[in-house]
């Protein structure tokens, strides 16, 4: 017979590592099953200005590896595997991985979120070869070179202040005349030398056969194309829900996200869900942490509880 842990949280970002935390803690049988890297978007940031405490250049994957190592000495354990198929309809919960099946009381899902692509020509192909969707895993390929980025969010802002440390221009495109990133955020980029801003502007394509070498713009006030020659692109443009695989197994909203009240039930008893996989208002990762905690002290209620009263 498998063994049956207390939890399951599916996600090892700062959601999973804190749901993982509060579980263990409260001396749950918990197990954090991550299928790459560790950290999910966190562990792509560079810089955490806004994260409390993280006051001397906390870099996410710093912040990831500390939530990961507290996590562990509470006696979470990790496994590497990808979730293919899970069923929620018994008491006990199945999720069947490449490697394994496992089973547990309750299951935390904190599968994120993924970057969206912008939905230029070529962009798939000159994936990898120019252009990019983390900054803090590419930027130091475009040394002393030029770069744009697409979008005028908060990712998108904060990353061409990284990128700036290392290309020595970065020209920003945004689709409308006024960023939605926070003002903060906004000055450090209208003080910083090395960025420019092309507003009211989409990409249309990238070109290049091999590797990027420039961008065709469309200016969406004038109908007005140019090009812009540069060696990187970066795309942030928001994030899509890791979901797919709760399609039709718990409720999502039109986007894909998963619907919990506040206390991160979904509408499967037993079932929670927390970070940015979740419907909400906000994601930081201050917010992701916090939707873990709740979402682990709800599944130990729910043990204690709810579990031995199910005939299912
Ligand atoms: P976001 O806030 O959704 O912004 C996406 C940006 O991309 C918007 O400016 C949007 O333009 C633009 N966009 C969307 N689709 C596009 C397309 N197809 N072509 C061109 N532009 C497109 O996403 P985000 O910046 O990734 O932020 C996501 C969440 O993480 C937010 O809640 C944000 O506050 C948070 N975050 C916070 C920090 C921080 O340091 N505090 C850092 C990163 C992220 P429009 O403005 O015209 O819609």
């Amino acid at each position: 017979m498998a063994h049956i842990y207390d939890t399951i949280i599916i996600g090892g970002g700062p959601a999973g590592l804190s749901a993982g935390l509060y579980a263990a803690r409260s001396k749950m049988d918990t197990l954090i099953i991550e299928r790459s890297k560790f950290g999910g978007q966190t562990a792509t940031t560079d810089e955490l200005e806004n994260y409390p405490g993280s006051i001397e250049n906390c870099t996410g994957p710093e912040l990831i590896e500390r939530m990961r190592k507290q996590a562990e000495e509470f006696g979470t354990k990790f496994a590497k595997d990808e979730i293919t198929t899970v069923d929620f309809s018994g008491k006990i919960k199945k999720l069947v991985g490449n490697k394994e099946t496992y089973e547990a009381k309750t299951i935390i899902i904190a599968s994120g979120a993924y970057p969206r692509l912008a939905g230029f020509e070529s962009e798939l192909e000159l994936r990898g070869k120019g252009v990019s969707y983390c900054a803090t895993c590419d930027a130091d390929f475009f040394t002393e070179l030029d770069v744009a980025v697409i979008g005028g969010g908060d990712s998108a802002l904060t990353e061409s202040i990284y990128l700036t440390k290392f290309a020595d221009n970065v020209t920003i495109i945004h689709r409308r005349d006024q960023f939605r990133g926070a003002k903060s955020i906004q000055d450090k980029v209208f003080n910083n030398p090395k960025i420019k801003i092309i507003y009211d502007s989409v990409v249309e394509a990238a070109k290049g056969d091999e590797i990027l070498e420039g961008l065709t713009l469309k200016n969406v006030k004038t109908g007005e194309a140019s090009d812009l020659k540069v060696d990187g692109c970066f795309v942030f443009v928001g994030y899509l829900p890791i979901s797919e695989l709760f399609t039709g197994k718990i409720k999502l909203d039109e986007a894909g996200y998963i619907i919990t009240d506040e206390e991160m039930r979904t509408d499967i008893p037993g079932v929670f869900a927390a970070g940015d996989v979740r419907q909400k208002s906000l994601r930081q990762v201050i917010t992701a942490a916090a939707d873990g905690a709740i979402a682990a002290t709800n599944a130990e209620h729910y043990i204690e509880n709810e579990f031995d009263e199910l005939h299912v």
